[in-house]
């Protein structure tokens, strides 16, 4: 292209919501721009990266065995309503209805119409395993959108969906996912780890999602240092601690104290003069309409996922001031396990704990020496708190790590979740019904462009990898009034344009300096500098963007060395 004839916005400007680099230069590079909260128009640049990425997904996913397809992104209510979702999904679903009044959304995932599909028109096992995939717009309304296109409400996902007679079956067709997902990640050119994560609201048994490894990440990871365990932290197991036997004379007499306005943990502790550790943390939740009283040990904290996924709920929040009192005959800040009326549900924080701190389900009041079994009644244990620094790995004990990342791609282990809800199922070779048994694997095709950037960048721009680059070459001529500096440049354009090498041709009449600016701006990985000093020996600069190393070759050597330094990167990536 010629860089005067695009349509390339560069600027300085940063919006005031743009809190992340790539957020930042997605904006002044020209990349996209907001229509409204949480949705955003591709400019030419950015859409070329996309295509890229889809591209590299797309030959992965063929590669793997997966058949593209396309669905619609407008579905009925009565599908999601078969596989139990249209009510638990919440508000991220974008519902509305057609002049008929009937019940629509907006597509944020499609195992109900890949399953609808595929339970139509498969019947037999001689028509399994099938792996389907596309590459669609997702709509998902959003809490809080942000970060430009890396967590927007509107954004483009590759989703596949296989289905297979057995869980042996399922199991080969996870693992050529994950490999594709490897693949594919790798080619673009991006530093990332698969960790164990929770299923969320898609659900099924197990999944890994694929973590680019960047301090901005929303996402907080837990690695161990000596074998391979690597989960996000709201996954991460912590192991249940050995039991100690119980010596109920080391019992103290429970004893009620007056404790005026002490609601807090840190008021607890100070107002007793005991530590965290004493004191046991009652939460209320309010769980598909009825209340659970959670404990946990004072100095941790509960998992929302883990406990989530313990209690199998499709709701789960905070309990209101109303229910709490409902339960607790009290106020917010002194509810406890003794003579409360709620199904208790206890962390393994809580197993070795005696003679404890809790509250007294009274107003103003808690209990000291309250022990379980004597005063009160546990009956579930569970792993529910949040993993810390001071753990060790749930596989081998060793001393764990911690890190941030983005969630670019998710591998799910659906079993019959879907084919169950949704009656999939096939003749297997007795002539016996049987559910197929499923999987699903979503990549965020704009995410994996934004997170390549948060890799990526120093102060003057961005710096692609060649496999995502929208460009691969930038040719500037440091003055286009120079005949010569034009005409060789223009000889460069078309011989790498004849090549098959993607190149801009910065043909505008501005200062060299601006030129160089929003070459490394936009982020192109090679530069051709033509200019008269060189041009008098015969010469030009090619300038590797991410090394800063200069060439100093002729015409026909800068063509060569760009075809292959292109082909290596590629090569190396891939
Ligand atoms: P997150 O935890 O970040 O909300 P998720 O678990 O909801 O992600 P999945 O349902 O597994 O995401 O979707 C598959 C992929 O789609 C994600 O790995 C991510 O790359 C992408 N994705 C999900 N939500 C968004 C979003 N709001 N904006 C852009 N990409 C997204
Ligand atoms: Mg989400």
């Amino acid at each position: 292209m010629r860089y005067s004839e695009m349509f390339l916005p560069t600027g300085r400007e940063i919006p005031s919501d743009a809190e992340i680099v790539s957020h930042r230069l997605m904006i002044r590079a020209g990349m996209i721009r907001k229509l409204t909260s949480g949705i955003y128009s591709y400019l030419p640049l950015g859409f070329r990266v996309i295509k890229k990425v889809e591209q590299i997904v797309r030959e992965e996913m063929n590669r793997a065995g997966a058949q593209e397809v396309f669905l619609p992104a407008v579905q009925p209510a009565e599908l999601w309503q078969e596989s139990g979702r249209w009510q638990q999904y919440g508000k991220e679903l974008l519902r509305f209805r057609d002049r008929q009044d009937r019940e629509c959304c907006l597509g944020p995932t499609h195992e109900e119409v890949i399953t609808d599909l595929v339970r139509n028109d498969v019947k037999t096992y001689r028509q399994l395993p099938r792996n389907l995939y596309q590459i669609q717009t997702k709509f998902r309304d959003e809490v809080r959108p942000r970060f430009g296109i890396m967590r927007c409400k509107e954004f483009s996902m590759k989703d596949a969906y296989s289905f297979d007679v057995d869980e042996k079956g399922a199991e080969i067709s996870y693992e050529k996912m994950f490999e594709a997902y490897s693949r594919i990640f790798s080619r673009c050119g991006l530093k990332f780890r698969a960790v164990e994560a929770d299923t969320g609201n898609i659900g099924g048994s197990f999944s890994h999602e694929f973590m680019v490894m960047a301090d901005t990440g929303e996402d907080a990871l837990v690695f161990c240092s000596s074998c391979d365990y690597a989960a996000n932290v709201e996954k991460a197991e912590v192991a249940r601690p050995e039991k100690k036997a119980v010596d109920e004379s080391a019992f103290s007499p429970l004893e009620e104290i007056h404790t005026p306005d002490v609601r807090t943990i840190e008021e607890v502790c100070a107002f007793l003069d005991v530590t965290p550790q004493d004191v046991v943390k009652t939460l209320i939740f309010l769980v598909d309409d009825s209340p659970v009283a959670v404990l946990v040990r004072g100095d941790e904290e509960i998992n929302e996922a883990k406990l989530r996924s313990y209690l199998g709920c499709d709701s789960l929040e905070l309990a209101t001031d109303d229910i709490i009192y409902e339960v607790t005959d009290s106020p917010r800040g002194f509810a406890g396990p003794i003579n409360i009326k709620s199904r208790i549900v206890a962390d393994y924080s809580f197993v070795n704990m005696t003679n404890c701190v809790v509250g007294a389900n009274k107003e103003d009041y808690h209990i000291k020496n309250a022990n379980i079994g004597r005063d009160f009644k546990v009956t579930e244990f569970a792993d529910l708190r949040l993993i810390k620094e001071t753990d060790s790995c749930p596989r081998c004990e060793s001393p764990l790590r911690f890190a941030r990342g983005i969630e670019v791609g998710h591998v799910f282990k659906l079993g019959t979740k879907y084919s169950k809800a949704m009656k999939a199922t096939y003749l297997d070779k007795d002539g016996k019904e049987k559910y197929m048994v499923m999987g699903c694997y979503g990549i965020g095709i704009g995410r994996t462009a934004a997170a390549s950037i948060e890799q990526n960048y120093d102060d003057n721009g961005i710096i692609w990898p060649v496999s995502i680059a929208p460009f691969q070459v930038m040719i500037t001529p440091v003055n286009i009034k120079d005949e010569a500096l034009l005409t060789t440049a223009e000889k460069l354009y078309q011989g790498l344009m004849d090549k098959g090498i993607e190149v801009i041709l910065d043909d505008r009449d501005e200062r060299a300096g601006v030129k160089f600016n929003d070459a490394d701006l936009i982020g192109i990985p090679l530069r051709i500098t033509v200019g008269p000093k060189r041009l008098a020996e015969g010469k030009v600069e090619v300038k590797i963007r991410k090394s800063g190393e200069v060439e100093v070759l002729s015409v026909d050597e800068a063509e060569k060395f760009i075809v292959d330094w292109v082909q290596a990167e590629l090569k190396a990536d891939g």
